[in-house]
C-alpha cells in the first residue's frame, strides 16, 4: 500500500531536527516563563531566542513579533485589533474574496458589531484587481487584509503594490503569509507589511503556534485576555515547546529556501504537464506561474472532487478537495467561484500540494492511479456525454 502524502498545504510533518529542538522543553526545561527561579529563566531564554530568530527571518525588530496559537488566531487578531484599534478613524475595512476562512469569518463578526467590509474582487487566476481594489478605498477605510499566497489554487497577490497603495492613505495593511512562508521569501520591510502572519505547521513545524507581527507604531486591540504574557498584548501561559519549535523550522526553511522551492516546482511542473498531457477535460486552477512552487489546482469535468479524494485515498494518496464539507453541505469553493469557475467544475476541484519530502517517483505512481480513476468515475457519472466515452486526447475546459 502507497502512502504519499500531496496535502502540504493543508500541514506538513514536523521535521525531525525541529522536534529534537523541542523535546527538553517537553521534559527538563518545562519551565513557565512567568517563574521567578531558573526553570522560568530557562524558558524566557528559549523564548527570547526563538523571538530573535523569528525577527531575524523575516526582517522585523524582536519586539515586532507575537507568539499566537496559529494562523487562524493571527488572522482574527490583525483584522479584529486593527478595527477596534482604529474604530475612531473609521469602521471601513476591504479583504480580498479568496482569503482564509479565518479573514472571511472575522470579517463576519466584524459586520455584525456594525463595521463594513468590501470584499476585493480577483481575475480569473485568482489576483487581486488592483484597480478594483483601488476604487474600494473610501476615506473611512481603516484596514485592507490581502493574503501573500492562496491556499487553495497558490497564486501569489501583488502584496507590495497593495501595501504601498494603503501606506499612502495611511491605511493599516495585513498580510497572511502562512501560505508563502517557508518557500518564498518573506520579509516585512520589502512587502511593506503592517502586520504579516505565519503558522509553524506550514513550514514543517509544529501545530498550534503561530506569529503575529505588528510594525512597531501600529495600534492594535488585544484579541486573547489574560496575563502580562507577550508584553501584555496576548494571554495565556507561553507554549515554550511550539515556540521553539516554529523558530528552528523557520530558520531552516530559510536555510535552502531557493533549492527546496526549486525541487518542489520541478515536482508540481511534472505532475501538471503529465495531466494537462494525459487526461482530458481539465482545468489547471490559479495563475500559471505566479503560484506558489508546490500547489497545483485542477478541476476534473463531469466528476465530484469528493469522490475522486475518496479514490486516490483508497489507492494511498492523500490530497484536498476545494469544497467545505465542515459544514455538512458542500459548498464549492469560495476561491474557485470568485474566479468564476463555474459551480459543476467547481464541485470537481482537487488540490495537490507538494513538498520538499515527495519524491519524482510518488508523483508519477499518482498520476498513473489518478488517469485510471478518472475514466472509471466519468463511465459512472451521468454528466459524462456518451459521444465523448472514446475521447482521449486532452482539452482545455474553459
Ligand atoms: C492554514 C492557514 C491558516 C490557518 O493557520 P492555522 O495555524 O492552521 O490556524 C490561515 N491562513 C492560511 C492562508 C492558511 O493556509
Amino acid at each position: 500500500m502507497q502512502n504519499i502524502y500531496f496535502d502540504h498545504a493543508a500541514t506538513t510533518p514536523v521535521d525531525p531536527r525541529v522536534l529534537e529542538k523541542m523535546l527538553p522543553y517537553f521534559t527538563d526545561n518545562f519551565g513557565n516563563p512567568n517563574s521567578q527561579h531558573a526553570f522560568g529563566r530557562r524558558a524566557v531564554t528559549a523564548v527570547d531566542e526563538a523571538r530573535d530568530t523569528v525577527a531575524k527571518c523575516i526582517g522585523a525588530k524582536p519586539s515586532e513579533i507575537y507568539f499566537t496559537s496559529g494562523g487562524t488566531e493571527s488572522d482574527n487578531w490583525a483584522m479584529r485589533g486593527a478595527a477596534h484599534a482604529l474604530a475612531n478613524r473609521g469602521k471601513h475595512l476591504i479583504i480580498s474574496a479568496v482569503e482564509h476562512p479565518a479573514m472571511l469569518s472575522a470579517a463576519k463578526e466584524l459586520q455584525r458589531e456594525g463595521f463594513e467590509v468590501t470584499l476585493a474582487p480577483v481575475d480569473g487566476y485568482g489576483t487581486v484587481d488592483l484597480a478594483k481594489l483601488e476604487e474600494a478605498i473610501r476615506p473611512d477605510t481603516v484596514f485592507i487584509g490581502v493574503m501573500a499566497a492562496n491556499n487553495e489554487v497558490g497564486t501569489l497577490q501583488p502584496v507590495k503594490e497593495i501595501a504601498a497603495l494603503a501606506k499612502a492613505r495611511g491605511i493599516a495593511f495585513f498580510t497572511d503569509a502562512v501560505q508563502a512562508a517557508g518557500t518564498l521569501e518573506v520579509n516585512v520591510k520589502e512587502l511593506g507589511a503592517d502586520m504579516l502572519s505565519l503558522s509553524g505547521h506550514k513550514f514543517y513545524g509544529p501545530k498550534g503556534v503561530g506569529v503575529l507581527y505588528v510594525r512597531s507604531g501600529l495600534k492594535l486591540a488585544r484579541l486573547v485576555a489574560g496575563g502580562h504574557q507577550e508584553r501584555g498584548m496576548r494571554g495565556g501561559t507561553t507554549n515554550v515547546p511550539g515556540i521553539v519549535g516554529l523558530a528552528e523550522a523557520l530558520r531552516l526553511s530559510q536555510e535552502h529556501l531557493h533549492e527546496n522551492a526549486a525541487y518542489v516546482a520541478g515536482l508540481r511542473d511534472r505532475f501538471v504537464a503529465r495531466v494537462q498531457r494525459e487526461i482530458p477535460f481539465v482545468k489547471y486552477n490559479g495563475h500559471p506561474e505566479n503560484r506558489l512552487p508546490g500547489n497545483a489546482n485542477f478541476s476534473f469535468r463531469y466528476i465530484e472532487g469528493e469522490s475522486l479524494l475518496f479514490s486516490l485515498d483508497l489507492a494511498g494518496i492523500a490530497v484536498s478537495s476545494g469544497s467545505a464539507c465542515s459544514s455538512g453541505s458542500l459548498e464549492p469553493s469560495h476561491v474557485l467561484l470568485a474566479m468564476g469557475v463555474p459551480e459543476g467544475l467547481a464541485h470537481g476541484s482537487i488540490r495537490f500540494s507538494f513538498g520538499r519530502e515527495n519524491t519524482a517517483g510518488e508523483v508519477d505512481y499518482a498520476v498513473d492511479r489518478l488517469k485510471e480513476i478518472v475514466v472509471r468515475l466519468r463511465a459512472l457519472s451521468p454528466l459524462f456525454p456518451k459521444e465523448l466515452k472514446n475521447e482521449v486526447f486532452p482539452q482545455e475546459v474553459k
